[in-house]
């Protein structure tokens, strides 16, 4: 097994982009199957307003209070 830090190896596979909802940069591996935002929970409803709303996964900031601002 080659040594390499978890989280050199994300970066390099992970796609650079810019939440929908606040305009900052973050890196999603949602594309290659592996990325944080999978660790959030969120209803099922939720993750298809999402789908419908934004084109990309939001970023670790908007994307765990985004189902607590909804359902507010
Ligand atoms: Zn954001
Ligand atoms: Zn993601």
């Amino acid at each position: 097994m080659p040594i390499v830090s978890p989280e050199k190896d994300f970066e390099k596979i992970a796609a650079k982009l810019v939440c929908e909802s606040c305009g900052n940069g973050f890196d999603c591996g949602a594309n290659v199957g592996e990325c944080w935002c999978f660790e959030v929970e969120v209803t099922p409803e939720i993750l298809t307003e999402l789908r419908e709303k934004y084109k990309n996964c939001l970023c670790a900031k908007c994307l765990p209070v985004y189902p607590k601002k909804t359902l507010d």
